[in-house]
């Protein structure tokens, strides 16, 4: 187990600023998962710490210690990748064993602890056979297998679901939260997969052009993105973003400005944080579920018309597809609800999880949590 601290961490590649000046602390045992879309430098972040790709600038600490000029090897982490690069010769004993023997253990070591980590897995039944005679799935149990054995400092995974059908990603996810549990290993865990990040993180790094946009539990990124970038790229369905003006709403209000005459009252209490965009077009960030179909029953919500353009059941819910101001936007609704839903419906907006873009810059302007 190991701290790990990136300072300033950089890399370029002739023109391309694959990396830029990344600055993290991983706390030992910690889970983190850089998440971004392609491109954005994650895996060159990974390989920097794996030592398998030197860095232009910067450091990488372990435990306090730079280890920038040590090789992968004298690093003791150990990595697992996209394509799980089993030795096609080798049985899964084999394949798992393999870096143990390198290392002279003796060979009823070697068997416990590949046993160990087979029962850990649940691929205790698979030890005899090859690689060609697995699935996908228990492919990447072996990887991760020969990975535990060598009872690293940390553990580097790249991408290592991306391979597997839908069903079987949301099972190893489990998988891999329950192994973290046990081993309590320090994980640095690279996706493009915002649902990965969610459900496994103990906190997500949001990266976007070489450069680290969020650092937070996955809760406060979900809730409380800084950007709009990091607001679209968490959460599924996206977040909506509808082209807008913030207004005076009278009474010392302030209103979001949908249309002529259509305005949503924005909480008072975020009154200050917004008052100097007041007057300006701006853009109101609203999650799918924070939208639904209105039926009038409490004349305290804010709501507005539009004609709906497309329905999606779920099962018991439903995603309604409605325009607003030329934009495509998504509501989660029960699916009972939207049964009822005519050409044009009302819908109801929670203003309170509203988020206020500034499109000067694309800031989510901050407002103190209430
Ligand atoms: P990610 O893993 O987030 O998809 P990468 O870290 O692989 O992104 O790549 C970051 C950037 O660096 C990309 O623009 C990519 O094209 C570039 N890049 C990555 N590896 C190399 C390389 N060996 N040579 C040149 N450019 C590279
Ligand atoms: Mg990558």
């Amino acid at each position: 187990m190991s701290e790990v601290v990136l300072e300033k961490l950089s890399k370029r590649y002739g023109t391309v600023d694959a990396v830029r000046e990344v600055d993290l602390k991983i706390d030992d045992g910690e889970f983190i998962v850089l998440v971004g879309p392609s491109g954005c430098g994650k895996s060159t972040t990974l390989k920097m710490v794996a030592g398998l790709e030197e860095v232009t600038s910067g450091t990488v600490r372990f435990d306090g210690q730079i280890v920038n000029d040590l090789t992968p090897k004298q690093r003791n982490i150990a990595m697992v990748f996209q394509s799980y690069a089993l030795y096609p010769h080798m049985t899964v004993f084999g394949n798992m064993a393999f870096g143990l023997k390198l290392k002279r253990l003796p060979k009823a070591e070697v068997k416990r602890q590949v046993e160990e980590a087979a029962r850990l897995l649940n691929i205790s039944e698979l030890l005899a056979r090859k690689p060609r005679e697995l699935s996908g799935g228990q492919r990447q149990r072996v990887a991760m297998g020969r990975a535990i054995v060598r009872q690293p400092l940390v553990f580097l995974f790249d991408e290592p679901l991306s391979n597997l059908d839908a069903n079987l990603r949301s099972q190893m996810r489990v998988e891999i939260k329950k192994l973290h549990q046990k081993l309590a290993t320090t994980v640095i865990y690279v996706t493009h997969d915002q649902v990965e990040a969610m459900t496994l993180a103990d906190r997500i790094v949001v990266m976007n052009e070489g450069r680290i946009v969020q650092v937070g539990d996955p809760l406060t990124v979900y809730n409380q993105p800084v950007s709009k970038f990091v607001a679209g790229f968490i959460g599924a369905p996206k977040m909506n973003f509808i082209p807008a003006r913030l207004v005076d709403g009278g009474a010392g209000g302030l209103a979001v400005e949908l249309s002529e005459g259509v305005q949503l009252a924005v909480p008072r209490s975020r009154r200050d944080a917004y008052a100097p965009l007041v007057d300006g077009a701006i853009e109101l960030g609203m999650r799918p579920e924070d939208l639904t179909v209105d039926f009038g029953g409490d004349p305290d919500h804010a709501t507005f018309e539009a004609p709906i353009d497309v329905i999606e059941p779920l099962g018991s819910e439903a995603l309604v597809f409605l325009t607003v101001n030329g934009v495509e936007v998504t509501a989660q609704c029960r699916s009972e609800d939207v049964g009822r839903v005519g050409k044009t419906a009302r819908f109801r907006i929670d203003m309170d999880k509203m988020h206020l873009i500034d499109p000067g810059d694309g800031r989510v302007v901050p407002v103190v949590a209430t």
